[in-house]
This record gives structure tokens, sequence and C-alpha cells, in this order.
């Protein structure tokens, strides 16, 4: 993709987006858990939500969308970085623990943050998700696991890179 440009989002006028945003969304029951993009999902295992702005088509990542409703606007460059390590999660970061889900950070952030998840510090260490194929693999079981609504198992399995033999 594009390098990030500017991404606005303002409530009264772009409502109806907004919704069709939230309709791809199944949050978990606990704080902790992830809120899982259900819609498309790119070969790099990153979401996709296209969108109408100005008669043309554009075609953003969910999860810094998420940030543009929290915060009216994503300046360019800035990116929604993955503190869950998990690339298909929209829910955004509270204030009082930005250590869960989704921060906003420049590419410098990025990189000090993937180092640190190598070193240790991300919470599924079982299993590295570091190429795109495996990625997207992961972010596809994911969707998988909320087709119905939240399943606390199905989707622990599918963090974990566990899938049982599909029939
Ligand atoms: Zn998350």
């Amino acid at each position: 993709m594009r390098s990030a440009g500017e991404l606005v989002v303002d409530r009264r006028v772009h409502g109806a987006e907004i919704a069709r945003f939230r309709s791809h969304i199944v949050c978990g029951p606990m704080t902790s858990d992830c809120d899982i993009w259900t819609g498309a999902i790119g070969a790099d295992g990153y979401g996709r939500f296209y969108l109408t702005r100005g008669g043309s088509g554009l075609c953003v990542r969910p999860h810094r969308y998420a940030l543009a409703i929290g915060s009216g606007v994503v300046s360019a460059g800035v990116l929604g970085l993955h503190e869950c390590d998990n690339p298909v999660c929209v829910k955004i970061a509270s204030a009082t623990d930005p250590h869960q889900h989704v921060v906003s950070g420049s590419q410098g952030d990025n990189m000090e943050r993937m180092a640190r998840m190598r070193r240790g510090g991300g919470r599924y260490a079982v299993r590295r998700f570091d190429s795109r194929g495996l990625r997207r693999e992961r972010s596809v079981a994911l969707r998988e696991a909320v087709r119905h609504g939240w399943d606390a198992d199905a989707v622990q399995a599918a963090l974990l890179g566990d899938q049982p033999t599909l029939w």
C-alpha cells in the first residue's frame, strides 16, 4: 500500500461510513480481548476498508480508520500500531492502559515496537507471525473464529496458530 496520507473521519459527515465500518467488527467480552475486523483482509494479513471520498475510491487500514474515529483525524505518516500483535484488531488502546491494542505512532516507533516484541514483550510469544503468509493465515482464522459471534476457544486457537483440522 502507499504510505499513509491524512485520514479525516467526521462523526457527522461520515456517519453512514462509520456505521458500515462498525458492521465489520466483532468485539470480545473482556477489555483485554481484541475487537476483530471481519471485513476484507489483504495479502499482508491486515484488513482493508474501502471508502468513497469526493467521488473517488480509497482503501485504508481499518485500525488506522478506528484511530481517526476516535480523534477526528490521523495525520499523514502517522500509523496505527498493534501493541496486541494482532493485525486485524481495531480496538483503540485505553488511556489508562496504552499497552493494549491499537496506538498511534511513527514508522520509527513501529521499528522500536517490533524489536521489543522480538525480545519477548509480545502477548503471543508462542508462535511468531513475521511472515506475510502466516500473518494472513492467522487473520483469516480469527475472522472465521468470530463469524457467528465471539467464540473464546476458537479465538484463542487462532491466535496461537493451533487450528484444529477443518472438515
Ligand atoms: Zn487488540
